[in-house]
């Protein structure tokens, strides 16, 4: 495993972090077998940073408490740095920090955190609404306790924010998204370079955006691969790209099945004496050229917009809406083969609600989205989008005849 230091505490951190955000759960419970096994791989072979937040799994600490139990039965509290973020979202006071901490605390089942995140911040006023409360107090009690080791931000927002915000306080470290797509967006490249400048650790995030940059390629992305000299998997490259870049301290990634689990260690481990080449970084360039353009919706799967109350699976919409674009060679009789899968979804096949024109634009996800996307009017477009198609017209007879069936 390689390792880098801390910024303000010189403490040896693992290159690759345990972002526990995509185990696999049921209703928010994280399958504790699967992610003992995991966590127990991962800590055996090196990793040190473990990440979760209040957020996660059902909205109100359950990722948290299943980290916090592994951790515990492991008995490695001690050899590994644990990192979680403040819900801002519902806090309204300075005793809802407080009563927020203290329960992050016993669901961690420990006395301190060591990586301590105001989770997505957008803007500028995400923070400085939080100061107004007592936000600048809470952290220094916490700290001068021992109880907060590291404090920072979780960012989503513009680099001028990001720069904005870095004035507010003397942030030990902050989480931003990055990888070979989005590397001009939000805080990117430059806001990686102005934490830096002040000494501050800079964690990632996404460094595979959702899964986009390392499962199967695009037709048109594998033949400039295919052309090229490399021989790195898609995840080499993803993951080796943000390693080569100055002042990364810790890449989370979010690995729920050992082999994943497996293949990034093995990467993090090699990477350091094989940089990526002159020709690789240009591979990338053209790479991510062809996937900007494929890629329709910025969407990297996080799921911090569902559950939708009107039953509208976002995400899994969004994705299917990307893979019409970005495998459109995929034919069944000459049709993109996504439209068999959205209609077969609003059929009722699947049981998911997978039916854009059930948004009934109640707004109530569009805060909650860290990339900041539009979700009500981009469901309206992917719904226009298969109306078009020449299966739409056919749904409501189709759904009528499958309730008869059902
Ligand atoms: S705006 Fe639409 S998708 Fe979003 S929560 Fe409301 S109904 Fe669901
Ligand atoms: S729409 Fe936004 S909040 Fe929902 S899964 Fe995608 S990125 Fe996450």
């Amino acid at each position: 495993m390689e390792y880098r230091f801390d910024a303000r505490t010189g403490r040896k951190v693992s290159l690759l972090g345990f972002g526990a955000m995509r185990l696999k759960s049921t209703a928010g419970n994280v399958d504790k077998d699967l992610a003992t096994d995991l966590l127990r791989y991962a800590i055996d072979n090196g990793v040190n940073y473990i990440d979760t937040a209040y957020l996660y799994g059902n909205g109100s600490g359950s990722n948290e408490r299943a980290v916090g139990e592994i951790i515990e039965s492991l008995a490695c509290r001690d050899s590994v740095f644990l990192s979680t973020k403040m819900n801002r979202l519902v806090v309204h006071s300075r005793e809802d920090m407080e009563d927020m901490f203290n329960n992050q605390l016993d669901n961690l089942r420990t006395s301190y955190i060591d990586y301590y995140f105001i989770h997505n911040v957008i803007g500028f006023s995400d923070i400085t609404s939080l100061i107004d409360i007592g936000l600048i107090d809470f952290i220094e009690d916490k700290k001068s306790k021992g109880q907060i080791i590291n404090v920072g931000f979780s960012f989503h927002g513009s680099f001028d924010d990001f720069r904005k915000i870095l004035d507010l306080y003397d942030w030990d470290v902050t989480l931003l998204q990055y990888n070979y797509l989005d590397c001009n967006i939000q805080a990117g490249s430059e806001g990686i370079r102005l934490a830096c400048d002040r000494n501050m650790s800079v964690v990632i995030m996404e460094p595979l955006k959702g899964g986009l940059l390392a499962g199967t390629m695009p037709g048109e992305v594998q033949a400039l691969i295919d052309d090229s000299s490399c021989e790195r998997s898609n995840v080499e490259l993803a993951l080796g790209w943000i390693y080569d870049t100055p002042g990364i301290t810790c890449v989370l990634s979010g690995m729920n099945d050992m082999e994943m689990l497996r293949e990034n260690i093995s990467i993090t481990s090699d990477h350091e004496s094989n940089p990526l080449s002159d020709d690789e970084l240009l591979l990338v360039d053209d790479v991510r050229d062809v996937l900007l353009r494929l890629n329709k919706i910025s969407c990297t799967g996080c799921n911090y917009c569902m559950p939708c109350p009107s039953g509208v699976n976002i995400p899994d919409i969004f994705k299917l809406y990307n893979d019409k674009h970005l495998f459109s060679d995929n034919k069944i009789f000459g049709i993109n083969q996504t439209l068999f899968s959205y209609a077969g979804n609003i059929m009722g096949f699947t049981g998911q609600a997978h039916d854009a024109s059930l948004c009934v634009d109640c707004g109530l996800c569009t805060s909650k989205c860290p990339q900041q996307l539009d979700i009500p009017d981009l469901l309206r477009m992917v719904d226009k989008s298969y109306h078009a198609s020449l299966i739409r017209p056919f749904i409501p007879v189709l759904k009528r005849i499958m309730k008869r069936v059902l």
